[in-house]
C-alpha cells in the first residue's frame, strides 16, 4: 500500500522527491503557498517583451554530478550556456572571475599566467595561512586591491556586514584563474533549460500519482495526518518561529525595460558600495538561441529579510548558528518531518546539490520504508 506523503513547497526538492516517491508507488501531494510550482527558479515570460524572465533572479545551471545533469535533462532540454559575468569598477567593465585578462586589466599589464602567478602572490598577504574570514580568505588569495575592487563592496552590499564577520566558504565559491577562461563556473556541465525552469518543474510533478495544490498554506498542525511530511519551506517557519527568526538577505528586483541590448551580456556586477544595487540582470541573454527587439532588466538589491519578505541566502553567522541548533534539535523530536533544501536545512545550496539531495533524500525515504526504520528529521546535518 502506498504511503500519503506530502511535499510542503513545490520548488527544486518537492518536485524530486515527489517525483521519485510517486514513481515508488506512494501518493504524493505537493502543496506550495505561492501561486505558481518552481520556487525561486521560477521563470515565466515577460508579456511586452516575450523575454524569458528569472523571476526570483539569475539561475544557471551547472554540476559536476553526471546523474543530476542526466536527471535535469530528462525532464527538459538544456541549450548550451556559459556564464560569462563582468563587474563594473571605477568606471571600467572587467571580466569575472578575477583571471588573467582582470588581472592584466586593472593593473595596466601584458603578464603571461607564470608572470601573473608571481605578481598576485606579491600582492596576497602571506601572513595568513589559515584564513577564516571572507576578508583574510580575499587578502591571503588576491591581495588588497582586487578585494577593494571587486569584492568588499559587493559582499557589504550582498550580505549588509562587514567581510570580516562572513565565513570564507562564501569566497570559496569563485575561482581566480591565471589564463583567460572567464566561464564563472568550472563545472563540467553548464546549461540552460529552453523553455525556462517553470516547465522542466512540470515535468518532474507530472505523475498520476502526484497532485499539485497551489496558493495552498500548509498548517505544521496537521502533520499528523500524512504517513509523512517533506518541509522545504523555512525550518523556523515550521515551528512558528517561536525560538526567535533564523537570518536571510532578500532581494528586491527593480524592473525596466530596454529597446535592443542594454548591456551586452546576462550579468553584471557593480563592485563599487556606491552604487546601491549588487548586479544587473538582463534576462535575454540567458537564452542567446531566442531573439527579442525589447529588453526586460532587473536592478537587483539586497537587504535584511523581514517577516514578510521572501528568504533567499540564509546569513548562518555565529548568531544564526545557535539558533539554528536549536530548531535542529526541535526538529529531531518530530516524529514524521523531514526538513530539506535551502531553506530547510538553512544552508546556501546551488540547483544541482538541491537536487542531488532530494534523490538522496528521496532514496533514503524508499530504503527507511523497506527495512521498517525511522526516516530521520534530515538527510543531510544542517549544522
Ligand atoms: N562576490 C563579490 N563580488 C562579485 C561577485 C561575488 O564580492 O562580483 C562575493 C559575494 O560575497 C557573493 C559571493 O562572492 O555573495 C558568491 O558569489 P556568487 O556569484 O556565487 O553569488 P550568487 O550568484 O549565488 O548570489
Amino acid at each position: 500500500m502506498g504511503k500519503r506523503i506530502v511535499m510542503v513547497g513545490a520548488g527544486l526538492s518537492g518536485a524530486v522527491i515527489g517525483r521519485m516517491l510517486s514513481e515508488a508507488g506512494h501518493d504524493v501531494t505537493v502543496v506550495d503557498s505561492r501561486s505558481h510550482i518552481g520556487g525561486n527558479c521560477y521563470t515565466k515570460r515577460d508579456a511586452e517583451t516575450d523575454v524569458m524572465v528569472h523571476v526570483y533572479g539569475p539561475h544557471i545551471f551547472h554540476t559536476d554530478d553526471e546523474e543530476v545533469w542526466n536527471y535535469v535533462n530528462r525532464f527538459t532540454t538544456f541549450l548550451p550556456y556559459k556564464n560569462r559575468v563582468k563587474s563594473t569598477v571605477g568606471g571600467q567593465v572587467y571580466s569575472l572571475p578575477i583571471n588573467l585578462h582582470t588581472i592584466n586589466q586593472f593593473f595596466g599589464k601584458a603578464l603571461r599566467p607564470d608572470e601573473a602567478r608571481t605578481f598576485i602572490a606579491t600582492q596576497a598577504d602571506c601572513s595568513i595561512t589559515d584564513p577564516q574570514s571572507f576578508e583574510d580568505q580575499a587578502l591571503a588569495f588576491i591581495g588588497r586591491d582586487l578585494y577593494e575592487a571587486f569584492f568588499k563592496g559587493y559582499t557589504e552590499k550582498q550580505w549588509g556586514c562587514s567581510p570580516t564577520a562572513l565565513p570564507a566558504s562564501i569566497l570559496r565559491r569563485l575561482p581566480v584563474r591565471f589564463n583567460y577562461d572567464d566561464n564563472y563556473f568550472a563545472h563540467r556541465f553548464q546549461g540552460m533549460p529552453e523553455h525556462g525552469y517553470t516547465p522542466m518543474i512540470a515535468a518532474i510533478l507530472d505523475h498520476p500519482n502526484v497532485t499539485v495544490q497551489l496558493d495552498t498554506v500548509f498548517d505544521p498542525a496537521t502533520a499528523a495526518e500524512w504517513d509523512h511530511v517533506f518541509w522545504s519551506g523555512p525550518l523556523d517557519g515550521f515551528f512558528g518561529y517561536r525560538l526567535g527568526r533564523l537570518g536571510y538577505r532578500t532581494l528586491d528586483f527593480k524592473t525596466f525595460r530596454h529597446e535592443g541590448d542594454y548591456q551586452g551580456c546576462a550579468v553584471m556586477n557593480y563592485g563599487e558600495s556606491t552604487v546601491p544595487y549588487t548586479r544587473i540582470t538582463e534576462h535575454k541573454h540567458f537564452a542567446p538561441w531566442e531573439s527579442h527587439k525589447g529588453s526586460v532588466l532587473y536592478e537587483e538589491y539586497s537587504r535584511a529579510c523581514g517577516p514578510k519578505d521572501i528568504p533567499y541566502y540564509p546569513i548562518r553567522l555565529v548568531e544564526e548558528k545557535a539558533l539554528l541548533a536549536d530548531y535542529v534539535a526541535e526538529a529531531q523530536k518530530t516524529l514524521n518531518v523531514t526538513f530539506v533544501g535551502r531553506l530547510g536545512t538553512y544552508r546556501y545550496l546551488d540547483m544541482d546539490v538541491t537536487i542531488r539531495e532530494a534523490l538522496d533524500c528521496g532514496l533514503a525515504y524508499l530504503r527507511a520504508q523497506e527495512n521498517g526504520t525511522t526516516m530521520p528529521a534530515f538527510a543531510v546535518d544542517p549544522l
